[in-house]
């Protein structure tokens, strides 16, 4: 079962108080949410802020508002629910439980964008009904709907959101144009992701309230856990709480941070220190491998992984995904040469920025990464087969799979956004 832990000093803005309860919306109403603020005031909060997007690639938030307001006609606000990243749960415990601080933050987005339609892109089915629940317990200022679809690592796309609101399959598109200038039905769209919008709501709320991040903690062995902490925490920090002080690597941000090394355990999670260290925060999922637990088994199950996630659209991705897979796959099974490392290094480098979509990015960093932080080990298996790999040498895509915690439904008052 997924535990629910702060590490925050002070109150946790974006647990609350009682994180395994769904929050109405008379509580959080009761609490100080909903309440009418400037959106140029908001604005400039999000920006002193300096708010970056939670859900991967971490674009400066007020940057992709002002790209939509810019934009010269009426825009549309997408609620972006769809966490396609594997080993992580938190927009799912976040729309389940805190649903009106998600709908708070989104009619923030569109009043600043002064945006005439909303839309709450979700596939988890609990999580589209605490949102539709939300929606009929306080009506929206601007007019809502919630749109499903199956869940997927590309599903989670901006351009793939957009395609699926306006009708078509929940894939992405090639860029550009990019959302901001075209996207629901043809006008500018702003696409956040839903733990963003709840900062926006707590930003407006109250200026200083600290900057937080939820966290899904996982690894074999471990209890999985939504931890928020505030930001610049280190992993080591992480890693003591969940005992893996001893841990050979950490997979940061589902697949999207690729695989830092145990010196990698006193990096800061704020987007600089991650980033001078080759990694990214992305959705927040951190993934502690065990002691004896092979990264090179590791990034050849996340390989698989993805090369079976790959929409098929780009014939680079198909390609470049399935040989990284299968090249990763043969150096697990110790059939590997030099000339294959040679390989995964090229293509690790040559793979960057040429798919549509971020997956083909994340299997080129994943490769990159463990080539990175675990040159020798991997060099190593060239010698023979690694006891530490999966017994049989099959993908283990099992290892990524963490259960949303439990929220029950409550008419108790259970958090604050102040
Ligand atoms: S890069 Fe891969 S997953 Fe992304 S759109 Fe192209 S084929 Fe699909």
């Amino acid at each position: 079962m997924t535990e629910i832990h702060s590490l925050m000093t002070g109150p946790a803005p974006l647990l609350g108080e009682s994180p395994d309860r769904r929050e109405t919306g008379d509580a959080y109403w009761r609490a100080g949410g909903y309440r009418e603020m400037s959106p140029d005031l908001l604005f400039n909060r999000v920006k002193a802020a300096g708010l970056r997007g939670r859900g991967g690639a971490g674009f400066p938030a007020a940057a992709k508002v002002q790209a939509v307001r810019a934009a010269g006609s009426v825009p549309v606000v997408v609620a972006n629910g769809a966490e396609g990243e594997p080993g992580s749960v938190k927009d799912r415990w976040l729309m389940r439980a805190r649903p009106h601080l998600v709908l708070d933050g989104m009619l923030r987005a569109a009043d600043m964008t002064r945006a005439a339609r909303c839309y709450v892109y979700v596939a988890d089915d609990e999580a589209a009904d605490s949102m539709r629940r939300a929606l009929a317990e306080r009506e929206p200022v601007v007019p809502t709907w919630i749109v499903r679809f199956e869940h997927s690592y590309v599903a989670g796309e901006e351009t793939s959101a957009i395609r699926r609101i306006n009708g078509g399959p929940a894939l992405p598109a090639a860029k550009p144009p990019r959302p901001f200038e075209s996207g629901v039905d043809g006008v500018p769209t702003l696409v956040a992701n839903v733990e963003t919008l709840a900062r926006i709501a707590l930003l407006a709320a109250r200026p200083q309230t600290p900057d937080s991040a939820v966290l899904t903690v996982s690894g074999r062995g471990l209890e999985a856990e939504l931890v928020e902490v505030p930001v610049g925490t280190s992993l080591q920090a992480l890693a003591y709480r969940a005992d893996r002080l001893d841990t050979p690597g950490v997979l940061m941000g589902g697949m999207f941070g690729g695989i830092l090394g145990p010196g990698g355990l006193a990096t800061a999670l704020e987007p600089a220190a991650l980033a001078a260290a080759g990694s990214a925060l992305g959705c927040g999922a951190v993934y502690f491998l065990a002691p004896g637990e092979c990264p090179v088994g590791l990034a050849a199950d996340g390989l698989a992984r993805l090369a079976a996630e790959s929409s098929r659209q780009c014939g680079v991705c198909v390609s470049g995904t399935a040989a990284l897979a299968r090249t990763m796959t043969s150096v697990v099974h110790g059939t590997a040469g030099q000339e294959d490392l040679a390989r995964l290094s090229r293509w690790s480098q040559s793979l960057v920025r040429r798919g549509a979509c971020g997956l083909l990015d994340a299997a080129a960093n994943l490769a990159a990464s463990l080539l990175r932080s675990f040159g020798p080990l991997t060099e190593a298996h060239l010698d023979g087969r690694c006891p530490r790999c999966s017994a049989d040498g099959t993908p283990d895509s099992d290892r990524f799979q963490v259960a949303p915690p439990t929220v029950r439904t409550t008419s108790h008052p259970v958090s604050a956004p102040r």
